[in-house]
């Protein structure tokens, strides 16, 4: 049996479960404070016996096994938060393997194992939410230098109409400044889901996300590239994208049909909880 930690920004999902994505049980619990909030997690898992336990969480994170403060999370701006040991904290309850990483790299993980890009050695995984996050698969192996990727705040040219500030509090105007659902809302005064009909809103979304993703194929050519985040449910973003992806490239790099390259995520809102499932598995693996 392997436990799963999905850990976000407001809330955290535990499931309990297999490597196939079978979930036996799956809870939500608000992110508080780290000692009320992980007080549940234990609470919730020890009810269970677990052979390894997988932690997909928000970051930035240490996933360097020869740092001191691997495990931890770092950097975020939810102060409670920041320096949290956070393998170490799941270590102190539970005597077993501990899988660390990104939540979207967890996420590119389970669409690449069981999702839309299932059997494919490569693939992408976007968050667009309340922040923008990138996980990605190359060569089979998920994506991990010096730390993670952090591809949601790379730099994009301005839409000529746009004179919308940025809400990135370290880089103002990056992609997740501009394109994030906060930017989205701060920009034309309403939520994101009361601006459907908007197409001013979506054309500006497309154009950004398009240059983003043009430079993630540029760079690391994902056969597969998946989009999801509470913002991405606004569907009709999609043939924006396709639009401005399409004039962008200009043929230069020939892709497949980009309604089959660029996707929803197969697993649903299950993405990143699957693939904390898996990195329990890997973790157990690799002991
Ligand atoms: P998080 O990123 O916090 O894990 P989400 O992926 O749901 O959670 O992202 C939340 C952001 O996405 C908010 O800015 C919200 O306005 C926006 N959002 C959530 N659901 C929708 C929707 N159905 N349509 C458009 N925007 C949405
Ligand atoms: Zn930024």
């Amino acid at each position: 049996m392997l436990g799963a930690i999905e850990a976000g920004g407001t809330k955290f999902v535990c499931a309990v479960g297999d490597e196939s994505g079978n979930i036996v049980e799956l809870i939500q619990i608000p992110t508080t404070e780290p000692e009320q909030t992980m007080g549940e997690v234990i609470q919730f898992f020890k009810r269970f016996d677990l052979d390894a336990i997988g932690i997909g969480s928000f970051g930035p994170i240490d996933v360097n096994p020869e740092s001191p403060t691997y495990g931890y999370i770092t950097s975020t701006p939810k102060m409670a938060w920041r320096n949290f040991p956070f393998v170490q904290a799941i270590k102190e309850s539970f005597a077993v393997p501990v899988g660390f990483n990104t939540d979207v790299n967890a996420a590119a993980l389970g669409e690449a194992t069981l999702g839309a890009a299932k059997g494919l050695d490569s693939c992408l995984y976007i968050t667009v939410g309340t922040g923008i996050g990138a996980g990605a698969i190359v060569q089979g192996k998920l994506l991990q230098g010096l730390s993670h990727p952090e591809m949601g705040h790379t730099f994009v040219r301005r839409h000529p109409i746009d004179s919308y500030a940025g809400k990135c509090p370290y880089h103002r105007d990056c992609l997740e400044g501009l394109a994030a659902g906060p930017a989205i809302e701060e920009r034309w005064g309403k939520k994101a889901k009361d601006l459907v009909d908007q197409e001013q809103v979506w054309d500006m979304e497309g154009y950004y996300i398009a240059q983003a993703l043009m430079q993630y194929i540029l760079i690391l050519s994902p056969k597969k590239i998946i989009l999801g985040g509470g913002v991405m449910n606004q569907k009709q973003v999609f043939p924006y994208i396709f639009h401005h992806l399409k004039e962008m490239i200009n043929d230069y790099v020939s892709l497949p049909e980009l309604f089959s390259y660029i996707v929803s995520p197969g697993l649903e809102n299950k993405a990143g909880i699957i693939g904390s499932l898996l990195l329990a598995h890997q973790a157990l693996q690799e002991k």
